[in-house]
């Protein structure tokens, strides 16, 4: 097999072809299609590894408790359904900030972590009991991506081929920076995988990004994650692989690659790939894994990274590093780079302890950051050099440190920096995704009282990769991203519009401090960096990573093969087998959301807060549950889920023209909650379709987005464009993504009658729409965005499950 001039992406997946190769799902033409770089064309293979986080993970299984379920009905073995590869579920999104500032604060949160998910938690332990292949990481371990990359991925696996790992968390990408091609996908196609059908996609196009020039000194990772997010964005890489090579890569950690390749997803790219070189290697054997062994195959494999080797790329973009500059992004979009210190506010409004540009919130959090001891040890030597100042937080910040893996607080307080940290309020809260996922609890009470009754515009500071409205609190004005350094510097300062200029805080005699005179320089973190390097940590944090907690051990489940679906509010018995399978048909559709570009998967299935007042919050209370808190906890009902679909307080629906889910019933023009109207139209039986614009679905790989569409009866979404996983997950559940033109263009108001025109139903097929009323008609032609043979099989089959069961039966 000649693999010499493919990108190094490009051959793993050769390589994984040529081993799976079995005639029937994966076959010689897949193979021809990667080793003859045919872009577009179809592709099968089996990806090696299935890593999941709680909020997707839990209810994945629970699918696959169902499938037992329906077999065991139809009079089967149930034990049928089992992964049939290594997967691993990490539990991390579930952790709130509710305690900070205090050394109780992680022993706090995680006791009301355990009150709260009781009932998924036990959910999970009965799965990890009960199905082979399945290893449940229980809460307090760390973060997903961060513990794959310190310690669940081997790089090469003992078959010796190279992983290719598939997540339920968008963020998998991360570890492409360890040479592993990994990426997140929904829910419903890992379930796919799990169960042994091949992952599908097609031959990418793969954009070199080189990588030149020297770091400037005061540039973190975190400021070339945002230079390089912002570039990519502009050159439009979505549904490419992204590759890195050039003079400059053997410079960047591991840590500093796993940084760039998290946010993939926020430049659009399906992985940020780092291919295997000496960084990898040492890398490995620092964390107790043989790098040595990992370099012998990569090179008799050919995906060890030669410098000297000529490869094709489909386009190059140069990155000179010693070009990018400290850097921050926001308000609302994680590409939306600003040079740190050029941001200007006008302060207008006063309360009675903030005013307007104020930050209010500062988050050291996140796997994209915390994973990386540069900056981790960089917060930790700022902290310092402020707190010997005798400079504090402001005390309206609300502070908070969560790692995504306990080897960071070892270092940092073997380093002695944790005291200053704390002695700032970057206690820590938690070994979770915490503010990152938007569980950074309630802001502090009377900076809420200020918002809510002078109307302040007030940020939020993280060290996270994404800030989409209302996702961290919807009482923001924004939220910027920046590293943990700045993060710890924005909280002293409690202010956004900082820079190197003017003082960001006054000292207890008067003085003025400046940024630069508190600023870690890199000699300073060097000199810590051998902690941050320790193999014993690595391994003693890793000898008891699935055993859990005394709260975890305390949890009693009884394995059986079945799961009893006891009366819970979290975990409910999913429908996907109990409704028919309908005509495959859009015939006088109505049109239940008008909607505007960059609809996210935030807005189409909230993550955040559970509000009393919505069709979610009235539910649960007449429940009598007594907290409401996040819908991530409660993705394991449907009953929960569907309330809160396109319920974000954000989202604006052109038809009511305002934000906060609501629509409008025609042609009465009631208006309602969107859930109301859906349910309306269902009882009539008018089938639904959503019209949007640009990269509908981005942000996260929640099969939610996609689940809560069908279950509102919506049959078809008209979009622009699709972000990646969304679009999968659409077809996963029977819902047809359709590309089509700008729908402010083409004169769409919205109270039209839709009906589409499906000649044939083929990968790409073009399709007839036609909207219209008595007032107009407008006739237009779509592409159908399903990409594969197999796709239009799972919308035959009415979803991914259902095609995924019958294949089981026969
Ligand atoms: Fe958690 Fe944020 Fe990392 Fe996603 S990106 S896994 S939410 S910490």
């Amino acid at each position: 097999m000649d693999l010499n001039n493919l990108p190094y992406s490009l051959r793993v997946l050769a390589i994984n072809i040529s081993k799976h190769i079995d005639g029937e799902k994966i076959t010689q033409d897949d193979l021809d299609a990667i080793i003859n770089w045919k872009v577009g064309n179809e592709i099968s293979f089996m990806p090696t590894r299935v890593i999941m986080q709680d909020y997707t993970g839990v209810p994945l299984l629970v699918d696959l408790a169902e499938m037992r379920s329906e077999l065991a009905r139809r009079g089967l073995n149930p034990e049928k359904v089992n992964p049939i590869i290594q997967s691993d579920l990490v539990i991390d999104h579930s952790i709130q900030v509710d305690y900070y500032g205090t050394s109780y604060a992680l022993t706090l949160n995680m006791k009301k972590e355990f009150e709260r998910n009781e009932e998924r938690y036990k959910f999970l332990k009965w799965a990890q009991r009960s199905f082979k292949n399945l290893r449940i990481i229980p809460p307090g371990k760390g973060i997903i991506h961060q513990i794959n990359l310190e310690y669940l991925s081997k790089v090469i696996n003992d078959n010796n081929e190279p992983e290719i790992v598939i997540g339920t968390d968008s963020h998998t990408t991360m570890i492409g920076g360890l040479g592993i091609l990994g990426w997140g996908v929904g829910g419903l196609e890992a379930e796919a995988v799990m169960l042994g059908e091949p992952y599908h996609s097609i031959v990418p196009e793969v954009i070199g990004v080189k990588l030149e020039g020297e770091i400037r000194e005061g540039v973190t990772p975190t400021d070339i994650v945002l230079y390089i997010t912002e570039l990519l964005r502009k050159k439009g890489v979505v549904g490419k692989y992204v590759e890195f090579f050039g003079n400059s890569l053997s410079k960047l950690t591991i840590q500093d690659r796993a940084t760039i390749a998290n946010m993939a997803p926020e430049y659009g790219a399906t992985v940020g790939y780092f291919p295997i070189d000496e960084q990898t290697v040492k890398y490995l054997n620092l964390t107790g894994r043989d790098g040595d062994k990992v370099k012998k195959i990569a090179m008799e494999l050919g995906i060890f990274y030669n410098e000297k080797e000529e490869v094709k790329y489909s386009d190059v973009v140069e990155v000179n590093l010693s070009e990018i500059e400290p850097s921050i992004a926001g308000p609302k979009n994680p590409d939306e780079r600003i040079r740190f210190g050029s941001l200007k506010i006008e302060r207008k409004k006063k309360g009675n302890i903030i005013q307007d540009g104020d930050v209010v919130l500062a988050a050291i959090t996140s796997c994209t950051n915390t994973s990386n001891p540069t900056v981790m040890l960089g917060a930790g030597i700022l902290a310092k050099k402020a707190v010997e100042l005798g400079l504090r937080s402001k005390p309206y910040v609300k502070t908070s440190l969560a790692p995504g893996s306990p080897v960071v607080v070892k270092y940092l307080k073997d380093a002695g920096l944790l005291p200053y940290l704390e002695a700032l309020g970057f206690h820590v809260v938690g070994f979770g995704c915490t503010t990152c996922i938007g569980n950074a609890g309630p802001l502090i009470k009377e900076v809420e009282n200020d918002i809510r009754t002078y109307g302040i515009e007030a940020y939020a500071v993280i060290s996270g990769n994404r800030n989409f409205e209302g996702r961290i609190n919807p009482l923001l004005k924004g939220t910027f991203l920046a590293s943990p350094i700045l993060v710890v510097a924005f909280a002293i300062a409690g202010r956004i519009d900082i820079n190197y200029e003017e003082p960001i805080a006054f000292d207890p005699n008067g003085k003025p401090v400046y940024l630069r005179d508190i600023w870690p320089t890199l000699e300073e973190i060097n000199s810590y960096m051998n902690l941050a390097m320790n193999p014993e940590y690595y391994l003693s944090q890793y000898s008891t990573i699935f055993k859990g907690d005394e709260n975890w051990e305390k949890l009693s489940v009884t394995p059986s093969p079945i799961y009893d679906w006891p009366k819970s509010t979290y975990i409910v018995e999913p429908p996907w087998f109990k409704e028919e399978n309908e005509k495959l048909e859009i015939k006088k559709a109505r049109i239940l959301l008008l909607l505007g570009d960059k609809i996210t998967t935030d807005h189409i299935s909230p993550a955040g807060p559970i509000s009393p007042d919505s069709e979610a919050g009235k539910y649960l209370l007449s429940l009598g549950v007594k907290e409401l808190n996040t819908f991530g906890a409660r993705r394991g009902n449907h009953e929960v889920m569907i309330r809160g679909g396109f319920s974000n307080p954000k989202l604006k629906n052109y038809l009511v023209n305002k934000e906060g889910g609501y629509t409008i019933h025609f042609p009465d023009k009631r208006e309602g909650t969107v859930y109301e109207i859906a349910m309306q139209y269902k009882k009539e039986g008018v089938p639904l379709v959503v019209v949007a614009g640009k990269q509908y679905g981005s942000g996260s790989s929640r099969d939610w987005a996609a689940k809560v569409t069908a279950l509102l009866g919506i049959k078809a979404v008209l979009a622009e464009s699709f972000e990646r996983i969304h679009r999968s997950n659409l077809v996963a559940m029977g819902v047809l993504p359709i590309e089509i033109e700008d729908w402010r263009k083409l004169g769409i108001k919205g109270d039209e009658l839709v009906s589409i025109e499906f000649n044939d139903l083929n990968p790409g097929s073009r399709v007839r729409i036609i909207f219209e009323n008595n007032e107009r008609k407008v006739e237009t032609y779509g592409i159908l965005r399903v990409n594969t043979k197999t796709e239009i099989e799972y919308i035959k089959s009415g979803g991914i499950l259902k095609y995924v069961l019958e294949k089981m039966i026969k």
